[in-house]
């Protein structure tokens, strides 16, 4: 096994075909389908145990759940009207012809299976969509809802998202996330006891963080057998506890390039099999405080593919297979 500070890692080949340095989803995509996909945002109106009450009331310090699902923002509740507008958007814009419902924002296993069972068959209906996510928190995923997702898993693809953030409970305990790092491992290794595909959200660049940090959080989920990973830089939306604290001065944010540095750090000593679904977030310019380069299209990936080629690396190249310890 390397050792805990990888300081002298052992460096992998790069398995990907150039210029690709990472497993990007467009590729996993065309892979698995023969063709252009997309995720539709779907809005099941579900709560989160972190705001109702069951967990928590103050909700993640970064949390605008309207912030993160263009569903939610257009403001359609049936689901079936969802995925019709979300097929006619996305064909006009990517000439796409397959989709993924993708229930997005707040905890979409929180409610009773039958419940959630009759609302996710009901996004599987229209012939174009060949799958289903589900996002959601790891302290939400009973196993009945795991049998559930197992059970639409034999039936087509689907994928079980879990938002973690950061594998050190210090930071899940500053972002008020009401979960720890064990609760995500326990709900990951559930669902992979049952097949089922796991994703994982992390942001990098966390108050509190050093560069030692993300790559201990990389090297834990590098054990799990993630199925894919969405990265995020850490930004600032209008109206939440994180404006507060990032206007008082008690936040600083990374610059583009420190992100950018922070991200390859990261992909480097991930499983190069995991599908790396997106390296920054995304927010509308409505609702954005900071950093200003999040408004740019694209200055996140571009940043990133930078770094990746000015330090000539690539995701894996200091992954250990070998390793087990998901707390190590
Ligand atoms: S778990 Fe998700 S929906 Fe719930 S408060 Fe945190 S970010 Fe918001």
């Amino acid at each position: 096994m390397a050792n805990d500070q990888d300081s002298a890692p052992v460096a992998q080949p790069n398995v990907f075909d150039p210029p690709a340095r990472y497993y990007a989803l467009s590729a996993y995509m065309r892979r698995e389908f023969g063709g252009t996909v997309r995720k539709i945002s779907v809005d099941a109106h579900f709560s989160c145990p972190n705001i109702d009450g069951t967990v928590g009331r103050g909700g993640c310090v970064f949390c605008d759940a309207a912030s993160f699902s263009p569903s939610r923002q257009i403001g359609l509740v049936e689901i079936d009207d969802q995925i019709a507008d979300g097929i006619t958007r996305l064909q006009r814009r990517f000439d796409a012809k397959q989709f993924i419902a993708y229930f997005q924002p707040s905890t979409n296993t929180h409610a009773p299976v039958d419940v959630l069972e009759r609302v996710y068959r009901s996004a599987l209906r229209r012939p174009e969509i060949v799958g289903i996510a589900i996002g959601t928190r790891p302290d939400a995923c009973p196993d009945p809802v795991l049998d559930l997702l197992a059970t639409l898993a034999r039936e087509t693809w689907t994928t079980l998202e879990l938002g973690l953030q950061s594998s050190h409970d210090r930071t899940l305990n500053w972002l008020g996330r009401g979960h720890d790092y064990g609760q995500f491992v326990d709900a990951t290794m559930r669902a992979r006891a049952r097949n089922l595909q796991v994703g994982a959200h992390v942001i990098l660049g966390l108050p509190g963080e050093t560069r030692e940090d993300v790559r201990t959080t990389a090297r834990r989920l590098g054990t799990l057998g993630l199925h894919s990973i969405k990265i995020h830089h850490l930004y600032v939306v209008k109206g939440t506890r994180l404006e507060r604290l990032w206007r008082a001065g008690e936040v600083a944010l990374p610059t583009l390039e420190e992100y950018a540095d922070l991200v390859v750090d990261f992909l480097e000593r991930l499983s190069p099999e995991t599908v790396v679904e997106r390296v920054a977030g995304e927010v509308g310019d409505e609702y954005l405080v900071a950093p200003s380069w999040t408004a740019i299209k694209h200055a996140g990936r571009n940043a990133v593919d930078k770094a990746l080629r000015a330090r000539d690396s690539y995701q894996g190249k200091y992954y250990d297979p070998e390793r087990r310890d998901p707390y190590a």
